[in-house]
């Protein structure tokens, strides 16, 4: 038998699609790149806005038109929505909301050894397929307790649950053991994180002096100081928990990548607060005053949503002057969409779609020259490379640790993805850099 899996959306939907595959893989499933040979086709859906849930809309009959004998799994984020299994009840196969995967073996007759009552963290510990063989994704929990007022993900994810460091460290340690080069980790706000050691002297080898209750930047300390030659990366931060304690842990270990991407939603304050964001555009500022003390040679990314229920002309202005004082790396920039369930959808969408057009662009055009301004630092710089693969025109590309994409030109050496090579960077754009070899 062989399985497809869509994947929709974030990071973390990544993740699940990985420990799908392996529940799969491990009941003798294959996997096929191509849709129309598949005996089952998962498609792992988000909800986050309207337009990736209308992507689901117009794959379904797509998927069923060119192989009309497939058994169509549709599990995520939308399959927590009882407006949306009414919709699609007569459409798909089977419906699977993911801490539903142990009853998939029922539906597709396939054996598991997962028990029924999937808990949180006993999901988590599923073992992923991993689809990169250099960069791996470890969920390091799940769920979000914040009820931001535009946002689906605690309706659709649940509550708050982090994994115990021990385990999270040794997985690392193991993939890392295998020669993985990029280790990301991920949780909808990484920043709130905790875990309580056991109370013996083997489990805190990997925690040198630190104490019996790990945060997040005591996970980070520890997973840095694991033997081997990789990168940590991790997302997302949310600006009301993150400490100066965790900037100056990212600024004394070289191997956790000097990106933050740190998402702001709005430069205005009545705004943020409507949104229940629970900080003022000053407390951002003043991270961000932080990371470059501290970390200058950052980059720094965001998420801006345009157009919230009730955002004034005057208030977007605060937003661009924001964009104007930080200059962003890059921008994430939505158009706010009601998402049923959440308090925002009570709200009256009262912006016009032309006018959050237009708002976005504007970000958007400062944006890139924000961007590009801060791409000028690189020219003539020697930085480190992590090779990730060919593009269609046949030109190998990476990133660096500030997670800029690097096109590798002309190397004149063999190039082999998942390795790190050192290039000097000799041309910018506003979303990219380039390098020729290395000059005699
Ligand atoms: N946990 C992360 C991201 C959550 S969703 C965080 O706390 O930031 C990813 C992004 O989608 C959000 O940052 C937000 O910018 C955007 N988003 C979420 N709900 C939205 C909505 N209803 N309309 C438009 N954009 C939305
Ligand atoms: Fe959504 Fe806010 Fe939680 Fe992020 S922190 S997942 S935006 S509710």
């Amino acid at each position: 038998m062989k399985y497809h899996i869509v994947t929709i959306g974030c990071q973390m939907n990544k993740s699940d699609s990985e420990r799908l595959a392996s529940h799969l893989k491990s009941n003798n499933y294959i996997q096929t790149p191509y849709r129309k040979e598949a005996d089952v086709v998962v498609i792992n859906t988000c909800g986050v806005r309207q337009s990736a849930e209308d992507r689901v809309y117009g794959l379904i009959p797509e998927i069923k038109k060119e192989n009309p004998g497939v058994k169509l799994v549709l599990t995520g984020c939308l399959s927590e929505r009882q407006d949306v299994l009414k919709r699609l009840k007569d459409k798909v196969d089977i419906w699977l909301p993911i801490k539903d995967l142990p009853y998939l073996k029922d539906k597709l007759k396939i054996r598991s050894d997962l028990s029924k009552t999937l808990d949180s963290n006993e999901y988590l510990r599923i073992k992923p397929e991993l689809t990169s063989f250099f960069s791996a994704f470890i969920p390091i929990g799940n769920g979000c307790d914040n009820f931001c007022a535009y946002c689906v993900v605690p309706y659709a994810r649940g509550r708050e649950v982090y994994r115990p460091a021990l385990e999270i460290i040794k997985e690392v340690e193991e993939i890392v053991g295998k020669g993985y080069k990029e280790i990301n980790l991920i949780a909808q706000n990484v920043n709130s994180y905790v875990s309580v050691l056991p109370n013996n002297r083997e489990s805190h080898k990997y925690f040198h002096s630190l104490g019996p209750k790990i945060d997040f930047a005591g996970l980070l300390e520890a997973i840095s100081c694991l033997n081997g030659d990789f990168w940590i990366r991790f997302a997302t931060s949310h600006p009301k928990d993150m400490s100066n304690k965790l900037i100056k842990t990212i600024a004394a270990n070289k191997n956790i990548c000097r990106h933050i991407h740190l998402p702001v939603q709005s430069g205005d304050d009545e705004v943020l607060e409507k949104m229940n964001r629970k900080y003022s555009s000053r407390h951002y500022q003043k991270l961000i005053d932080s990371i470059k003390y501290y970390i200058p040679e950052a980059s720094i990314t965001t998420d801006i949503i345009v157009g919230f229920p009730g955002e004034t002309r005057e208030q977007f202005e605060n937003t661009v002057n924001l964009f104007q004082e930080i200059g962003f790396d890059m921008a994430y920039i939505s158009q706010y969409s009601p998402r049923p369930g959440t308090s925002a959808a009570e709200m009256k969408d009262n912006v016009p779609p032309e006018e959050k057009k237009k708002r976005e662009k504007e970000l958007t055009e400062i944006l890139r020259e924000s961007a590009y301004k801060n791409n000028q630092k690189y020219i003539g710089r020697r930085v480190k490379v992590l090779v990730e693969g060919v593009n269609k025109k046949g030109e190998w590309y990476g990133k660096t640790d500030t997670n800029k994409n690097v096109k590798l030109n002309n190397m004149g050496v063999d190039l082999q993805v998942g390795d790190f090579i050192d290039v000097t960077i000799d041309e910018i754009w506003d979303f990219g850099l380039s390098c020729c070899p290395k000059k005699p």
